[in-house]
């Protein structure tokens, strides 16, 4: 699903965030990216879905090339890929509804198809009965579900979740697990980058960590191994 060899990027002023990264990911995985802050762990995500390209190495995403991949197939690249980010990215002068519904919009789905589609996708992270809600009117942890509903009505292949709940209280936070559980039960592949000691090691999964642009570390199962 995702398979990167020798990948380095170095960003125009000089920083170089990934020093010769090495991943592969298996469709319907969960994989916690952790390490610390400037690890490259958003660059790593970020060339997934070909908001950054390369500068040497191999990316393959969904049996694409990223490397050789055309500008006008970016787009059918970044359908099979939903991003969640901590701070939502709602658009505030739409409803819950419309926020979802826009996603479908955009990529010309039959009208006919798209109440259906958002409204199961509200149902499916419980928020249906909050549909005509505009997003300041909802807590923290229903806006997240609601990025969570935008970033699956597509049924992507991948999502990509960066730090999902950096901005969330405990309880809220693990309601926001389930759903992401959930949603890879149904055959999602989930990556999610946190600085959550306390999720990764309590739903256990696999564990990646990124340190100076390259894997440290890949454990099934794993721990979060750092001190905060
Ligand atoms: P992390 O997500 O682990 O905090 P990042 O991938 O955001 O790490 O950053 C890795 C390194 O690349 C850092 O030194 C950061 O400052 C740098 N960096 C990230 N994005 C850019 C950019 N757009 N331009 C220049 N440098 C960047
Ligand atoms: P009900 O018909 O009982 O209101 P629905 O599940 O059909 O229940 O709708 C739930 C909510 O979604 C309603 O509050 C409705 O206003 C909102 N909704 C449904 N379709 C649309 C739409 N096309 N545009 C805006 N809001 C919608």
């Amino acid at each position: 699903m995702i398979d990167m060899k020798g990948v380095y990027k170095t960003y125009p002023n000089g920083v170089t965030a990934l020093n010769g990264l090495d991943v592969a990911i298996n469709q319907g995985e969960f994989v916690y990216i952790v390490g610390p802050s400037g690890a490259g762990k958003s660059t790593f995500t970020k060339l997934i879905y070909r908001e950054e390209k390369p500068t040497k190495g191999t990316v393959n995403v969904v049996d694409t090339d990223l490397a050789t991949i055309k500008e006008r197939m970016v787009p059918k690249l970044r359908r099979q890929i939903g991003v969640v980010y901590q701070d939502f990215r709602l658009l505030p002068t739409l409803t819950v509804y419309e926020n979802v519904a826009f996603a479908l919009e955009v990529i010309e789905e039959d009208p006919k198809n798209i109440r259906r589609r958002v409204m199961d996708v509200l149902d499916q992270v419980r928020l249906k009965n909050k549909a005509r809600f505009l997003p300041d009117e909802l807590s923290g942890g229903e806006q997240q579900r609601v990025s969570i509903a935008r970033a699956i009505v597509n049924h992507p292949k991948i999502l990509i979740a960066d730090e999902p709940t950096g901005n969330l209280d405990p309880d809220t936070s693990w309601e926001i697990m389930h759903i992401l559980e959930e949603i890879n039960e149904l055959g999602t592949t989930v990556l999610m980058a946190t600085h959550s000691q306390e999720i990764v090691n309590t739903i256990r999964k696999r564990v990646i960590a990124i340190e100076d642009g390259m894997v440290v570390r890949d454990e099934s199962r794993g721990e979060y191994g750092y001190e905060h």
